[in-house]
């Protein structure tokens, strides 16, 4: 089916007004195509044949039939503080496909939810996102997705005049845990009743007309977090903004602002230099999540027993640990478990904290371990504790069945050789802002296919140089 040819539908507008607000788009001036993901197209099942119906699509000239634009309401928690209304301030929904796919333009214009916001963003937060959801899902963890990106001649104010941009961006569900504390907060109990059947019929289809449908899909949500969290840690990213508003009640990554993959290993990294306090470090998201986890569970608390809530939610450190230590034996190859793994493992994060070891290029490199070590070793400065390290997971290593052969062939499916680190991205943008969008389409490439090899591009599975390592971000975008 072309693009062209898509239909939408608007399910979430069968809810209360209150739920939503209609508003125009503005689109911005002389837009033009940057780059849209083939990926994308296809699980939505279109051919883009017209690169100019999508530019106008991403530009909110054109709606495909059914498209009615919206701006979602909610509320959340800002670095531990409720605030009560936020809502979508730059964001304009324009509706479902038949596939499930909720199709949004981020950077859009103002809607009611904008605040003191111009509804805009910027060209390198675009850039980010588009390539960071893509390269997310490359890496198999949940997120929403990014179809296409657009540029524009349109000035927007931030420290600096910079150009808009918009992403067209789609997720299967963009409800938040702020948007139940929303209601929660106004005391509008029968609101959070609509709200759970939508989010049961939208994302937990399997709950539909169970008895206990709400408890059911809370105690789902725990787990499907548990193994967000730990697929994030596991491949080192820090996502910098873990807001209630930016939590998705489907269990997705949502939102990419000032995230970060770790360069050096480092538990402590803080991504958003706004974030002074090291809320959201790197080391502290599984906290964070559960922190989040219970501010929802208080605003389902009058649909479903909280006792039983606070039961369930005990258990997402036992959730979150064990698939935590599933996906780091199987970075490190293993597949038979062993009682020393947890030790053995906190052994090697002392080891590449203290000599600053880059995360993804380790493991990379430990993928096509043989014995032979000196390319390992030749990470530290010190090499006796490396060494000893290798020794023992040498022996560790005695106890699997697997040949060495398919150890490697497993442990290069698992250790990407290329996740998009803050000076790959910094690449796009530069390139970008003179001119020249090469760079997006080059770091797609990274971002769909990130376990393969790209002989091209073989300097960017190389640690980042010096001088862009562990990159602060900030939150204006
Ligand atoms: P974030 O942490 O980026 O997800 O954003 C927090 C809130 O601020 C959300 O409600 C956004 O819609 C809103 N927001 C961020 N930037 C803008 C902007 N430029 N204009 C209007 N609202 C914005
Ligand atoms: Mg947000």
């Amino acid at each position: 089916m072309n693009l062209q040819e898509l239909k939408l539908t608007t399910p979430y507008l069968t809810l209360d007004v209150e739920f939503y607000d209609k508003s125009d788009i503005a689109p911005l001036k002389k837009p033009f195509l940057i780059s849209y993901s083939q990926d994308a197209a296809e699980i939505l099942g279109v051919d883009v044949n017209d690169e100019d119906f999508l530019t106008a699509l991403c530009n909110g000239e054109t709606l495909l039939e059914g498209s009615k634009p919206f701006s979602m309401c909610y509320a959340g928690h800002q670095f531990g503080h409720f605030v009560p209304r936020l809502g979508d301030g730059r964001v304009m929904n324009l509706g479902k496909s038949e596939s499930g796919w909720n199709l949004q333009l981020k950077g859009a214009g103002e809607t009611l939810y904008s605040r003191q916001g111009d509804g805009r963003a910027v060209l390198r937060s675009s850039i980010r996102e588009y390539l960071m959801s893509e390269a997310m899902c490359g890496l198999h963890i949940a997120t929403s997705r990014a179809f296409a990106l657009i540029g524009s001649d349109h000035d927007v104010a931030r420290e600096r005049w910079e150009k808009g941009a918009m992403v067209l961006r789609m997720s299967t569900s963009w409800v938040r845990f702020g948007t139940f504390e929303y209601f929660y907060n106004k005391q509008q109990f029968d609101k959070l009743e609509q709200l759970a059947d939508y989010v049961i019929v939208e994302s937990y289809a399997h709950l539909e007309g169970k008895e206990d449908a709400y408890f059911l899909m809370f105690e789902e949500l725990i787990d499907r977090t548990a193994l967000l969290l730990a697929k994030w840690q596991g491949v080192g990213f820090n996502h910098g903004v873990m807001n209630t508003d930016n939590m998705s009640m489907a269990g997705l990554t949502i939102d990419y602002g000032p995230f970060a993959f770790l360069d050096d290993y480092d538990f402590n990294y803080i991504c958003n230099h706004t974030d002074t306090q090291g809320r959201y470090a790197f080391g502290q998201q599984p906290n964070v999540a559960q922190w989040n986890l219970s501010m929802l569970m208080r605003a389902l608390s009058p649909l479903v027993s909280i006792e039983r809530m606070q039961e369930a939610l005990e258990l997402f450190g036992e959730k979150y640990s064990s698939y935590y230590l599933g996906f780091m034996r199987k970075k490190l190859g293993l597949l038979v478990e062993d009682e020393e793994d947890l030790s053995m493992l906190r052994w090697l994060f002392g080891l590449m904290q203290q000599e600053q070891i880059d995360y993804t290029y380790f493991f990379r490199t430990l993928s096509h371990y043989d014995g032979e070590k000196s390319t390992l070793l030749e990470m530290c400065t010190l090499e006796e504790p490396m060494k000893d390290w290798l020794e023992f997971y040498e022996k560790r290593l005695l106890k699997e069945v697997t040949s060495t052969q398919e150890r490697q062939t497993q442990m290069c499916a698992t250790n990407p050789k290329y996740v998009l680190k803050n000076y790959m991205l910094e690449y796009a943008i530069d390139k970008a802002h003179r001119g020249d969008y090469s760079g997006v389409d080059e770091m797609l490439i990274l971002a769909r296919t990130p376990f393969n090899e790209h002989p091209k591009a073989e300097h960017f599975a190389k640690p980042a140089p010096k001088s862009m390592k562990n990159l602060k971000l900030s939150c204006s975008s």
